[in-house]
């Protein structure tokens, strides 16, 4: 079976809100063995939503609205659903005085704008909200000949989760064959998409019965596999044998096999080497030090460091010589190396990073255009400088920059 979900709101097209209550019930459906084939934002026009519904159970199994159940004017799920079903909408007393219950529990007088989220579509099955007054609904049957399920669940995101799991989850599973989806996700560092596409599409297409998808961010891309079976075992051993092929093709440019972040993984090797950073950054404005400092525990292995941005902090914080700046410019292979050494020094650290560069987007020149990032990492066997130059604007290029330092020290450390 697929599904298709309609999210309504014409706050859901403006600027200022997102549909989030889609991406819950996707990854809900997957792990029922569904997949989402279809998905739209509606706004608050009956017209609209009507045809939208219309659309959906022509090519849809599994449809599922979210919002559109409130008290107001606007709120028209209902309406549209049961137009385009040919079902009458009635109230239901039942549900009525829930509502009313509901209200005098706190306190408060329900107004008459709340009566009409007692209305039920003919033939629906109520799902009771315990987080708020619009309860959800179910309709099943046969429309347009083909066999359906309409669910209408209420859209504020906790009521929506509450919702789906307290009332549809195992009603829908009840109708599906047993489904069990298995996902893993790797994780690469400084790798370009194209590049780690080219080397794993041959072997990840050997597995069909494995979906994987690519996605790719400043400097790190998550590779996701993902497969269902009739049981876990049987799910999981496929993504596995797909994962693992394409984990042996990347080799070392895995850094994650479990979905834990970067800074996650350097926080592992510098607690299994016993060993500690420091961190020296200019172009970066500390935006390594907050990577590693994310990760809870990184007390035991992260000393602290310095943010370094004018050449006078560079000499007095990290004990980079003054004459070496003037000689070779704050952005250099030089000063990048004696940062991380300074720091080093100063902080007593097994490691100390290093990072200086032209984040811009003003400051470049032809010698040192934007992007030119130097980045070094001190240890006791000596320093290892990286000079990259990255595209993207300033927030990219720092984010680049940070997960090269992190990766220097995964990689010195494995
Ligand atoms: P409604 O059920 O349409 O009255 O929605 C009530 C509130 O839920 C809206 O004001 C939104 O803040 C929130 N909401 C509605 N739809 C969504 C959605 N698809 N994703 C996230 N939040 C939503
Ligand atoms: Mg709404």
């Amino acid at each position: 079976m697929n599904a298709e979900i309609i999210a309504v709101g014409s706050e859901l097209l403006t600027p200022f809100r997102t549909d989030t209550n889609s991406l819950y019930l996707t990854d809900q459906l997957n792990q029922l063995g569904v997949e989402v084939v279809f998905k739209s934002v509606v706004g608050d026009d009956l017209k609209r939503l009507v045809a939208a519904a219309q659309h959906s159970i022509f090519r849809s199994d599994i449809i599922i609205f979210s919002g559109g159940l409130g008290p107001t004017e606007d709120d028209l799920t209902r309406e549209a659903v049961a137009e385009a079903l040919g079902l009458s909408l009635r109230r239901n007393e039942e549900v009525l005085a829930a509502i009313e219950r509901r209200f005098a529990l706190h306190g408060w007088k329900m107004s008459t704008n709340n009566a009409k989220q007692a209305d039920v579509i003919e033939g629906a099955i109520v799902l009771p909200n315990a987080n708020g007054t619009a309860p959800g609904q179910w309709v099943s049957g046969k429309y347009e000949n083909r066999e359906c399920i309409v669910i209408l669940l209420p859209g504020p995101p906790h009521e929506l989760k509450a919702l789906f799991e307290s009332e549809c989850r195992e009603r829908l599973r009840a109708k599906l064959p047993p489904a069990f989806l298995a996902t893993r996700i790797l994780r690469i560092a400084m790798l370009g998409e194209s590049h780690v596409d080219a080397r794993v599409s041959p072997i990840y297409k050997r597995f069909c019965h494995v979906q994987t998808t690519i996605l790719a961010g400043a400097g790190e891309i998550e590779l996701h596999f993902r497969s269902s079976g009739e049981t876990m075992e049987a799910a999981q051993a496929c993504v596995d044998e797909a994962a693992d092929a394409v984990e042996e093709e990347l080799d070392d440019a895995v850094y994650s096999r479990d979905g834990q972040s970067l800074e996650q993984i350097v926080g592992y090797w510098l607690q299994m080497r016993g060993a500690t950073l420091a961190v020296a950054e200019s172009c970066t404005g500390g935006l390594v030090a907050e990577r590693i400092t994310s990760a809870a525990g990184s007390s035991r292995y992260f000393v602290g460091g310095a943010i370094v941005y004018s050449n006078a902090l560079k000499t007095d914080l990290a004990g980079v010589p003054a004459g070496m700046i003037e000689r070779h410019g704050a952005v250099s292979r030089e000063v990048a190396a004696a940062l991380a050494e300074g720091i080093r020094y100063r902080c007593e650290s097994t490691l100390g990073i290093g990072i200086t560069g032209v984040a811009g987007p003003a400051g470049g020149t032809d010698a040192k255009p934007v992007g030119l990032v130097f980045h070094a990492l001190a240890s006791d066997s000596g320093t290892e400088v990286i000079e990259r130059h990255f595209p993207g604007d300033r927030k990219r290029i720092r984010r680049f920059a940070s997960t090269l330092a992190l990766d220097m020290v995964r990689k010195k450390l494995m």
